[in-house]
């Protein structure tokens, strides 16, 4: 019998675990993880070293911020530099110019920029922002699309929520409820439908889906809501929290030639360490406090550590190369998927990609949810036996890194071929 305060010595982790947190976890995707989470000693390149010593290749990546890889030398020098100096200082600091200006140079819908501490945060205080300035209450969003984990937004979610069945979560006020309204990914008439007959604030998007496994916007969708929203007087948000810097330097609006009235940014923005943004035109963004009166506070934000490192991130990927060398990889990997002799269709923009099992084309949410999961899990499990890690959930994203080079991407082929052969 293991005593508490024992497991860390016995390596009984997760029995320890469940006791201590709900469902054994602090993040609910990580419990998906079956027969139960493994966990990581350390992790370097596409690697992950587990407590009981495996050596996992990961594609996995911190659920999108790695774009690098984990622990890249030169994020983690300019992380040292920055921990010399302090990590938290109440004070404004240069390194936050540097990180805001390299990021507006970038994307350029991104004039003036608030940074907080997480994806979550960026989404709830951009929906704010657009409600203080508009001065209206309703937002559409759209089934499947996840912006994190408040109020606002857990209303049909994908990713965890989804994945768990809780798309609408218990706990949120029903006024809060009835001020989103849903339609279908790639529904250009629902959303037209309800801006002709309610006054809404925002339409909010991932431009690009990723949190239901990888579904992405048809150009004319997107064109047709940054119309409707300008002849509505409704602001457009683009949730980059995963596509920013992802699919390219200007995210998924550089890759669409499509422009928001905000952008929500997060992951890769910070290197691996905690951040997220709110970032658009002046005039909006000037309505955060102290400048207006759309509240926005953080100990934490622009915390100097995650400034330095995402400074770092987007340094290196202004070199090109680690797009050419995740992109690449994420096509060879999507090709050899391909070849999977189960009927499936496999999504993929760039170095973000998703197979799904017994279905023709997934276009939205619901398309994502009649597709075979479990087929995709035992695929999926079979995979974490051969030492590599497909994320544990049909509604994630599988993502590539600089650091997945011709040799991880060989290793990875090899054990698909073995594997493909073992699933009907
Ligand atoms: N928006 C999107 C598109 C996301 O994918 C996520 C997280 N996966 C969030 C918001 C929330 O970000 P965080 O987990 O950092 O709060």
């Amino acid at each position: 019998m293991v005593k508490r305060g024992d497991a860390v010595l016995n390596k009984d982790l997760w029995r320890e675990a469940l006791n201590l947190f709900a469902g054994g976890v602090n993040s609910p995707v990580r419990a998906a993880v079956k027969p139960q989470p493994f966990y990581t000693d350390h992790a370097y390149g596409p690697f992950l070293f587990t407590e009981n010593n495996k050596k996992i290749v990961d594609y996995v990546l911190g659920y999108g911020p790695l774009i690098l890889g984990h622990s890249p030398q030169q994020v983690k020098e300019k992380v040292i530099d920055q921990i010399n100096k302090g990590w938290l200082y109440g004070t404004p600091s240069k390194v936050e110019i540097k990180l805001a200006e390299k990021i507006s140079q970038h994307i350029r819908t991104v004039e003036k920029i608030r940074f907080v501490n997480s994806g979550t945060e960026a989404t709830m205080n951009a929906i704010r922002l657009a409600r203080g300035y508009t001065k209206r209450e309703k937002i559409i969003k759209f089934d499947g699309n996840y912006h994190g984990a408040h109020d606002y937004a857990l209303v049909d979610a994908g990713s965890a929520a989804t994945e768990f069945g809780v798309p609408i979560s218990d706990g949120i006020p029903k006024d809060v409820l009835k001020t989103v309204l849903l339609c279908n990914y790639n529904d250009l008439d629902c959303v037209e439908n309800f801006l002709k007959k309610e006054d809404i604030a925002a339409v909010i998007l991932e431009p690009i889906m990723g949190n239901m496994g990888v579904i992405p916007a048809d150009q004319d969708f997107l064109e047709g809501l940054r119309e409707l929203t300008k002849t509505y007087n409704s602001l457009l948000i683009f949730d980059e929290v995963i596509t920013g810097f992802r699919v390219g330097l200007e995210g998924a609006q550089g890759l669409y030639e499509v422009y928001p009235d905000l952008t929500t940014l997060g992951k890769i923005i910070g290197g691996g360490f905690p951040i997220g943004a709110i970032g658009g035109k002046k005039e909006i963004i000037d309505n955060f406090t102290p400048n207006g009166r759309v509240f926005n506070a953080g100990t934490f934000n622009a915390n100097p550590v995650s400034m330095a490192a995402g400074l770092a991130t987007i340094e290196e990927l202004e070199k090109g190369k680690p797009y050419d060398i995740a992109n690449a990889a994420a096509r060879e990997i999507v090709e050899e998927l391909d070849k999977i002799p189960i009927f499936h269709t496999i999504n993929s923009v760039k170095s973000m990609f998703q197979i799904f099992f017994g279905i023709e084309e997934v276009h939205n949410a619901k398309d994502a949810r009649n597709a075979n999961k479990e087929k995709y899990i035992e695929f999926q499990r079979k995979l974490l036996d051969n030492d590599i890690f497909f994320p544990p959930s049909q509604y994630e994203t599988i993502f590539t890194s600089a650091a997945h080079t011709d040799e991880i991407v060989s290793l990875t082929i090899e054990r698909i071929k073995k594997i493909a052969s073992e699933i009907k």
